[in-house]
């Protein structure tokens, strides 16, 4: 009793103080004009309450000076139902200002961040808040156009239980500049955000995280990146990029993310706590050390398939006195209690080359736990690894001979314990991280009143939706159709007077297969578009229709304006005559599009004029390409002028995983000969970065021609028969030698 007294007692006097401050003021927001109205003049202890409502091209400048314990607030009426659309953003500039519960979408910022902890360039915030908001899918509708979603500048900033999904435009997502003195050193702390889904960006540029730029790497940040969770942050092979000094990264975790937490630039950072989680999925990486005085303990890394840079451990080689942007030796690292359990790959040294020769010097490995439960060890030193002490650390596999000294091979069970990680059974075994080590709980970031939903809509998720073989009705069910719903046409001749547009997933099937058919008197039969991915099952699509001119696309994505990544999938469907005239391709992608996977698999193709898959937009060599999983299997393709596939990816840079090629079991007969097929090519592919062919059979058709950029592209052609078809042309064009590709027991009889 007496506590609930001296408690309400605490809180009148409250009360009376919050009264007394002179000019504090509450206003009610319902319009721009009334905002701006208010805006100039804030003073310390001011609140803004924006009303429930939709607010379209709002700009935001949120300026002042609070003071600690009467903060200048902006929030809004009820968290979540305060909507900023059209071309808006949020600006805070001065000193203890607060702003919280705005949800940005559909819209984007007109101008380089959603939101900023500044007005302008020199006038910062400090001592300020952003929490509770919302940024879904805000996007410059060209994708190229770069933006940031949170750019913090000034000191002592705060950015937390941020919800932020869908960033799909160029650009980092949450950027911590230091490019002036006022915002070094600067303490900000980014904590309890979630940072859901962000698709493969499909070039440099889509970090979620970056601390620092390469410039000022040198200086000390002092940002504290504490308990946010990552979920499917795959823009880049950069998770998170440290580019600055001094900056703590402890108690995040990635789950089922692409790529790494980088420590690019910059010295003396710490990570620790942090646990990945990657439940085996291609190209999910832990930590990349480079630089001084790095600092990686107590970290949890299970089930990481990334390997190179972007494997769950790598130690890269530096650059002898480097330049500032490119890569300094590691020096004085201490890689400790880690536990790494099926880990695919660690490696060390990494990218060492002609030009990164500086070896890892005055570091240390010791009491990690390494397990693999298929017995393969996940090591590969690409140079002398005698800087780096290994002490303690306990491996269930033998390790290379080299480090093997300061490994214990030892038999290990291990145990899900209550915080879900797994521990040796054997409780002496103190290796590995610590036991009170706690996972975060994604419901613990983010808001509480806005869903954490997948990332992508699959396939044949929806309803099944029954037409006849009519046009007309195929158009409208189209049209109609709700996300993941199937079309299932009954048996039929259609011919279709209109460019159908797919801008949601949708499978279109026959309902018996082969039993469809469908031509098409437009310049294109499917026009993929924003927000769409097509998957087609069972049909028999015919040319014959088609106008005649050049230049025809059975399927294509729209031209331009593809800010979403797509997914085409086609099986077991027979394609014809798509011949009316010369370059007739069966499938285009628009410039700047990216599919995540494009699939065709049980298909026969005959008499195509054009090509089968042109990926091959760009022209600039920025390393903009236009699709990650590209697989072909079971196909069979006969009398087609142009290629198989064309693929470019160009550019010097590292930052991507893709194009990934799978090529298997097709048979190619009179392939890639037409005049116009400038590349000489049944398959043209440029900067792919992983290339298997295999049981495919080739007969008089153009060879496979395979130009290897950066990036150690891998290519593998094992056990394909080439009739009257010239062998595989390989060519290296950023490295010296012979090419690396493994050509092997193929037949070959030209
Ligand atoms: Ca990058």
């Amino acid at each position: 009793m007496i506590n609930t007294l001296s408690k309400l007692g605490s809180l009148l006097l409250l009360l009376v103080l919050f009264a007394c401050s002179p000019q504090a003021n509450e206003y009610y927001i319902d319009s721009k004009d009334a905002f701006f109205k208010v805006a100039s003049d804030l003073k310390a202890g001011d609140t803004l309450i924006l009303k429930d409502g939709v607010y379209v091209d709002f700009e935001i400048l949120l300026r002042g000076n609070g003071t600690e314990n009467s903060p200048i607030t902006l929030k809004a009426e009820t968290p979540g139902k305060v909507i900023l659309s059209g071309q808006s953003n949020l600006r805070l500039a001065g000193q203890y200002l607060v702003a919280s519960g705005l949800v940005f979408k559909n819209g984007y910022t007109p101008s380089s961040s959603v939101i900023e902890f500044r007005e302008s360039r020199g006038k910062y915030a400090y001592h300020s808040r952003v929490s509770n908001m919302v940024i879904d899918n805000f996007n410059n509708p060209d994708k190229q156009e770069s933006d940031y979603w949170v750019a913090l500048y000034g000191k002592h900033n705060r950015f937390n239980h941020n919800h932020l999904v869908g960033k799909r435009n160029k650009g980092v997502t949450v950027a911590v500049r230091l490019n002036s003195e006022a915002s070094q050193e600067n303490y900000h702390r980014i904590d309890h955000n979630y940072f859901g889904y962000r698709p493969t960006f499909g070039s440099n540029g889509g970090e979620t995280l970056r601390i620092g730029t390469s410039h000022f790497s040198l200086t000390d940040s002092f940002t504290q990146v504490e308990n946010n969770y990552f979920e499917k942050t795959n823009g880049e092979v950069e998770i998170i990029s440290v580019k600055s000094g001094s900056n703590t990264i402890r108690g995040n975790v990635f789950y089922e993310a692409r790529g790494t937490l980088t420590m690019r630039h910059g010295n003396g950072n710490i990570i620790e706590n942090n646990v990945f989680l990657g439940n085996g999925i291609e190209h999910t990486g832990g930590i990349r050390v480079i630089n001084k005085d790095q600092t990686i303990r107590n970290n949890y890394l299970e089930g990481l398939g990334g390997y190179r840079f972007g494997s769950g451990l790598t130690v890269l080689n530096g650059v002898p006195n480097s330049p500032i942007n490119r890569y300094h030796q590691v020096d004085n690292a201490l890689i400790e209690n880690n536990s790494l359990i099926n880990v695919e790959h660690i490696h060390l040294g990494a990218g060492s080359d002609a030009e990164r020769s500086a070896v890892p010097i005055n570091s240390k490995m010791a009491h990690n736990l390494i397990y693999n439960e298929n017995n393969q060890q996940p090591f590969t030193l690409f140079d002398d690894m005698s800087g780096i002490v290994f002490e303690h650390n306990d491996s269930n596999v033998d390790v290379p001979s080299e480090i093997s000294a300061g490994f214990q091979t030892i038999e290990l069970s291990l145990v899900r314990a209550e915080n879900g990680l797994l521990y040796p059974s054997d409780t002496s075994i103190t290796s590995g991280v610590s036991r009170d080590l706690t996972i975060l709980n994604k419901n613990d970031t983010g808001v509480a009143w806005y869903p954490k939903t997948p990332a992508t809509v699959a396939f044949d998720s929806g309803k099944v939706r029954q037409v006849s073989a009519d046009a007309s009705a195929l158009l409208e069910a189209i049209e109609n159709a709700g996300e993941g719903d199937v079309i299932e046409i009954a048996p039929g001749d259609i011919v279709i007077p209109k460019l159908a547009f797919i801008d949601k997933t949708l499978t279109i099937k026959a309902a018996q297969p082969g039993q469809t058919k469908i031509g098409f008197e437009r310049s294109a039969l499917f026009e993929i578009r924003d927000g769409g991915s097509l998957k087609l099952q069972g049909l028999h699509i015919t040319g014959e229709s088609s106008p005649d001119s050049h230049g025809n696309t059975a399927i294509r994505t729209k031209k331009w304006g593809m800010v979403n990544n797509y997914r085409f999938e086609m099986h077991d469907s027979v394609i014809e005559n798509l011949d009316v005239n010369h370059s007739f391709h069966f499938f285009s992608t628009g410039k700047g599009a990216f599919a995540d996977k494009i699939m065709l698999s049980n298909n026969t193709f005959t008499n195509v004029t054009g090509d089968i898959l042109q990926l091959n937009t760009e022209s600039e060599d920025l390393g903009i390409y236009n699709a990650e999983y590209i697989t072909l299997r079971g196909n069979t393709f006969t009398n087609i002028d142009g290629g198989i596939a064309k693929i470019y990816r160009g550019g010097t840079d590292e930052s991507t995983f893709g194009p990934l090629l799978l090529v298997e079991d097709n048979i190619l007969s009179d392939v890639g000969l037409g005049s116009r097929n400038k590349d000489l090519a049944s398959f043209y592919l440029h900067g792919v970065q992983r290339t298997h062919m295999s049981g495919n059979t080739f007969t008089s058709s153009a060879p496979l021609v395979v130009e290897h950029t950066v990036g150690e592209p891998s290519t593998t052609v094992i056990n394909n028969v080439f009739n009257q078809t010239q062998p595989p042309k390989v060519t290296e064009l950023r490295v010296k030698g012979p090419h690396t590709a493994e050509l092997r027991d193929n037949t070959i009889n030209e």
